[in-house]
């Protein structure tokens, strides 16, 4: 039996993901504040009507903003997990900026009463220092990696390796990787933008034959896979794209998959070791 499991996650970004860029304008905002008026609700929605639950990966920032859409979020039994606090990308931070931002967001997160699982990095791009602060923090599991893809791994901590020299490898951390992967993300599918430029607008007939696609494989060959779609509120919130969804969640339920939290996946993976 293959016996596989699907996570949604969605990463709430709202605003957050917007004020990292270099220009800043108000109507980029709104874009932002769409996944949190429209996006967020029209998910649970989409979500309570199958009785699934999922993951959200949810910014300080956007806790703090859009304080009722989180809280309906961790209301609707859905697990909230660690986004940084504003979305900054940690490749670009000191050691010390990016420890501050994330016990900053963790800090957020014990206010609305949520004890973070796992980690996301924004921009799905990493320091030499994030998965030991990850470890340190004492999380269950990241998903920012793309590794592997249906099976979740030990990452490794302390790589080296140059132009010069070959991979050495480092340790086995103490936390679980649940792959993600651009292929799975819809952001990259759907999401146009101006400056920089990003044409966007797949349709989602073609996003949906990747998804299931992706899904198949893994039911047919991987024993025990498990497959993290990464979307957005403010992206997969619109009507043409959460009837996609919908249909990609039928698509896997009538296949016999699980659907859960990216948290119980990892507390599974923990227990069985
Ligand atoms: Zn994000």
């Amino acid at each position: 039996m293959p016996d596989s499991t699907v996570c949604l996650s969605f990463d709430f970004d709202a605003l957050s993901v917007w004020l990292a860029y270099d220009r800043v304008t108000p109507a980029m905002l709104n874009r932002g504040e769409y996944g949190a008026r429209v996006g967020v609700p029209r998910i649970l929605d989409l979500l309570d009507g199958h009785g699934l639950k999922a993951t959200f990966f949810v910014p300080g920032h956007t806790v703090e903003s859009f304080r009722d859409e989180t809280e309906a979020i961790v209301a609707g039994g859905h697990e909230v997990a660690h986004h940084s606090y504003a979305h900054v990308d940690p490749s670009g931070q000191s050691y010390d900026e990016e420890r501050a931002d994330m016990e900053r967001a963790w800090a957020v997160l014990e206010g609305i009463g949520v004890r973070p699982l796992g980690f996301r990095s924004p921009s799905a791009d990493l320091s030499a220092s994030t998965l030991e602060l990850v470890e340190e923090l004492g999380f269950l599991y990241d998903s920012s990696l793309m590794t592997d893809d249906y099976r979740p791994f030990r990452p490794r901590i302390g790589d080296r390796v140059s132009r010069e020299s070959p991979l050495e490898r480092g340790r086995d951390a103490g936390f679980w990787e649940l792959p993600m992967c651009f292929e799975l993300d819809d952001w990259v599918h759907f999401q146009f933008n101006f400056d920089p430029y990003r044409k966007g607008g797949a349709p989602p007939s073609h996003v949906l034959e990747i998804w299931r696609a992706e899904f198949d494989w893994m039911d047919e060959h991987v024993d025990g896979g498990v497959l993290t779609i990464c979307m957005h509120p403010q992206v997969i919130g619109r009507g043409h794209r959460i009837g996609m969804l919908d249909e990609l969640i039928g698509h896997c339920l009538d296949a016999g998959a699980r659907f859960e939290r990216m948290g119980d996946v990892a507390q599974r993976l923990e227990g069985s070791r």
